[in-house]
Order: C-alpha cells, then structure tokens, then sequence
C-alpha cells in the first residue's frame, strides 16, 4: 500500500471515490437483477426438474373449450422458445390436470398457489403434479385465458399489476394480470390477445429450457 499513500492527494482521492461509485453501481445492478427474478415467480412456486409437463383434461366436459387449452399450450411454449407443456397422450401420464371446481382439490389450501376472482384455482399436488380448476367458462376465449394465466402459474410465475377496465384498457397486456379474463370481452378493438410479457419469457427461458 506504500506506493499508494506516496500517490498526490488528488489521485488517492478520485481512485477511492471511482472505486466506491463502482461498487455502488455493482450492488444496485445485482439487487435490480435479484428484484427483476423474485416479480416474475410466484412465491410458493415449484421448480420443475423435468419438462415438458404434459397436459390433459377431459375432452367430453370441457366441449369446445379444448382448442382453447391446446392454443394456451401452444402459446406458452411458442412465446418461451422451448416446449414446457404438451397435450398428454390419451391415458397417458399427466402432469398437470384441467379439473372442473366441482372436484375435490388435490392438495390442501398451503399448495394452493392461486385463487382468482373468476373461479380458478391452481394446486401443487403431493404426488408431484398440479391441478387447474376451473367453472365452464362462457366463451372460448375466456377459458383460454384462464388456462394460459393457470398454467403460468403451474410453471411457477407470480401474478403482473391488475389491468385497466373498460376504454381505458391497453392494447396489449400480460397473460399474469389476476384479472386477465376479463379482456376477452375487450377484444375486437384492435386489442392484442394477452399474452408472455417479455420478462416472463425471459426468466422462464433461463429455467427451463435447457
Ligand atoms: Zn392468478
């Protein structure tokens, strides 16, 4: 350190002022980077080890809502990159089941890990799976709306802030809004079907697909 402290005032001074500013600039990155990880993941979600997920649902209930659940599938993995979720073979093993709300729940309320305004819940089961369930949904969109938002959830990310209502509604919005559903009545009005916002991709890029 000797060579230092022989150093004029002035040198010592601005080197130790850059080297704190430059620590600052570190920390606050690494904190942004932290905050930017912990808004996307819901707090109770499960770290899946192996996807894809595969998906079923019964096709006699659900009628014409079972394009719908495709299309979310398809969605996610096409906004993502990487296949997370796949439509499960006929009997085949399933990871992830699209329920009615009549059902029994898989897992107690502590798996529970969202209870939306419209009647959907999402459960982590004991056995390693999820439950989505849902009430018959009025329209085509709103039930693939409610399966792309559950299956965000199924995948471990956290809700995004509540949308606008009404003529105030933006064109675009997350598919992880709590109240997504409610913009199926808004399109046609050069709105965009809601979708993975970017950060959402993102991280879920960087978990899954390996
Ligand atoms: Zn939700």
């Amino acid at each position: 350190m000797k060579w230092f402290l022989r150093l004029p005032s002035w040198v010592r001074l601005s080197s130790a002022l850059t080297l704190a500013a430059a620590m600052f600039v570190l920390i606050w990155w690494m904190n942004q980077k932290r905050q930017a990880a912990e808004d996307v993941w819901h707090p109770k979600a499960r770290h899946w080890t192996s996807t894809p997920l595969t998906v079923s649902w019964d096709e006699h209930f659900w009628g014409a809502h079972n394009n719908s659940f495709s299309k979310a599938v398809s969605e996610i993995n096409g906004a993502v990159g990487c296949n997370q979720l796949r439509v499960a073979l006929d009997g085949g093993p399933t990871d992830v089941r699209i329920v009615s709300t009549d059902g029994e729940p898989c897992g107690d309320m502590e798996a529970l890990v969202s209870k939306e305004s419209h009647a959907a819940q999402t459960y982590l089961c004991p056995d390693g799976t999820a439950e989505i369930h849902i009430g018959q949904p009025g329209d085509v969109t709103k039930s693939y709306l409610i399966a792309i938002h559950e299956l965000g959830h199924v995948l471990g990310l956290g809700h995004d802030p509540y949308i606008a209502s009404g003529a105030n509604a933006p064109m675009s919005v997350s598919m992880m809004v709590p109240n997504v559903a409610d913009y199926s009545g808004r399109l046609g009005t050069g709105r965009r079907l809601p979708a993975a916002s970017d950060k959402d991709r993102r991280e879920l890029a960087k978990r899954y697909c390996k």
